[in-house]
């Protein structure tokens, strides 16, 4: 073991995803960001070193590895390549681990053999007027015989155009009309829309950063489900929503481990320059203005790190993911301190910091994310003050006066 708690395993996973992410990834990574296209070649090379699917299950013909393995595999991407890792992440957290979960065998076989075979599913929950109060969506789910009909609009969805699998987030209906509360259906999108009639990509975001891995906007009109394919959390569809957004936990902490990855990997090329960089005829490192920010930094990372790996490490209640408080905590970390991180990283670079003839700018927009999808530092922060005090804490205005109703009534 090393000081981390790593086990010898650990360490030579980790140790295969260092060379993969020098040898491949990163000599991609700058032209990723400019092309503004999805890196194909790297997810073959991906699927090939089977770095994708890892933590599905054996029986479903994954290796059946744990969240920390997939933490340790993000981070070494991260450094290297920001759109790399969050393909990493999806194919191990976030959708796939929601229908390995809570789906049944049909399901489970499909989302197994695209991911295996190199497909980022995509998780569609946020819409125009439904972001941080996701419970406001619209996009409604119309039970019609043995299908559903889904009519709605998604906006800022990771993978929208490239992704097949989708697992969209819908307000439920019986035949009667009667609202059952918010439900997770599967739906896959092809190249020619047959096996999906009725979703469209109808918009790429311009973003910031992550270029390389397209935002997209949504369209479903009369998308017809299978009720098969509808995923019934163990709470059902009356309450299914907590459950449904449990597999968040596992996203959140490998959305913190992006970030935390490509601070490391600031961190790395700073330590490096300011030894070389010489200015009032010595190395930049002999001033002790920049040695306190390099200290600053390697603690923010350091504590990062190891409150990303315990989240990883934990179990939520009766659950298969995360624990709740723990991701949170995690991903508020280890988010705010990356771009604090990368920040000065650049800052050290002085004006050639400021060039894209250098990685930092690039680092500097992906990390700035990860403060917002996934959950904001804000709204998170509320779900940690909620578990502190024992009480729910709605923030609708006919909610918040309820508030006082412990978790434990839920
Ligand atoms: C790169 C990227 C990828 C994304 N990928 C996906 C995806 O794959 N699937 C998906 O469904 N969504 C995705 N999202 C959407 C993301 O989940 C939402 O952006 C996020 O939930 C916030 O919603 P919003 O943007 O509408 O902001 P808003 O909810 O409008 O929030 C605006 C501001 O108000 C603050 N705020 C809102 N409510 C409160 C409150 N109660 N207390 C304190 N502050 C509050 C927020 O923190 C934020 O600072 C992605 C977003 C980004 C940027």
């Amino acid at each position: 073991m090393d000081t981390l708690g790593l086990t010898a395993d650990e360490l030579a996973l980790q140790a295969r995803a260092r060379d993969f992410a020098r040898d491949v990834a990163r000599p991609r990574a700058a032209e990723i960001d400019a092309s503004e296209e999805y890196p194909w070649d790297i997810v073959e090379a991906l699927t090939e070193a089977k770095f994708v699917g890892m933590t599905i299950p054996v029986k479903h013909g994954g290796q059946g590895r744990s969240y920390l393995d997939a933490v340790l595999v993000i981070e070494e991407m991260a450094k290297c390549c920001t759109v790399t890792a969050r393909i990493v992440v999806e194919t191990n957290m976030g959708a796939i681990s929601t229908v390995m979960a809570y789906g049944n065998e049909e399901q489970k076989k499909l989302a197994a053999s695209l991911v295996l075979s190199g497909d980022k599913p995509a998780i569609c929950i946020t819409e125009p007027d439904a972001g941080s109060d996701a419970m406001a969506m619209t996009t409604r789910a119309d039970r019609r015989g043995d299908k559903y009909l889904i009519n709605g609009r998604k906006h800022w969805i990771t993978g929208g155009g490239v992704s097949k699998l989708h697992l969209i987030f819908a307000r439920v209906f019986d035949e009667k009309g009667a609202d059952l509360g918010i439900g997770g259906f599967l739906a896959v999108r092809q190249e020619n829309e047959n096996a999906a009639k009725g979703l469209r990509v109808v918009r790429r975001e311009k973003t910031m950063g992550l270029r390389g891995m397209p935002e997209g906007e949504l369209t479903f009109e009369n998308l017809e489900i299978p009720a098969s394919m509808a995923l019934l959390p163990p709470s059902g569809f009356r309450r299914g929503f907590a459950d449904l957004m449990n597999a968040y936990n596992s996203q959140r902490v490998g959305a913190g481990t992006v970030a935390m990855g490509i601070a490391a990997g600031a961190l790395e090329l700073a330590t490096e320059w300011v030894k070389e960089r010489e200015q009032f005829g010595r190395p930049i490192g002999e001033f002790q203005g920049l040695q306190w920010m390099l200290a600053d930094m390697a603690t923010q990372l350091t504590a990062s790190r190891l409150m990303l790996y315990q989240a990883a490490r934990s179990r939520g209640e009766a659950s298969a993911f995360p624990d709740p408080m723990l991701a949170a905590q995690a991903k508020i970390f280890a988010s705010e301190a990356a771009i604090r991180i990368v920040n000065d990283a650049l800052q050290m670079y002085g004006a050639r910091g400021y060039s894209r003839d250098l990685p930092l700018e690039r680092m500097a927009r992906d990390v700035r994310m990860f403060t917002i999808g996934g959950g904001t530092a804000q709204v998170l922060r509320t779900l940690v003050a909620s578990r502190m005090l024992g009480w729910k804490l709605p923030q609708t205005r006919e909610g918040y006066v309820e508030s006082a109703r412990p978790l434990a009534a839920e």
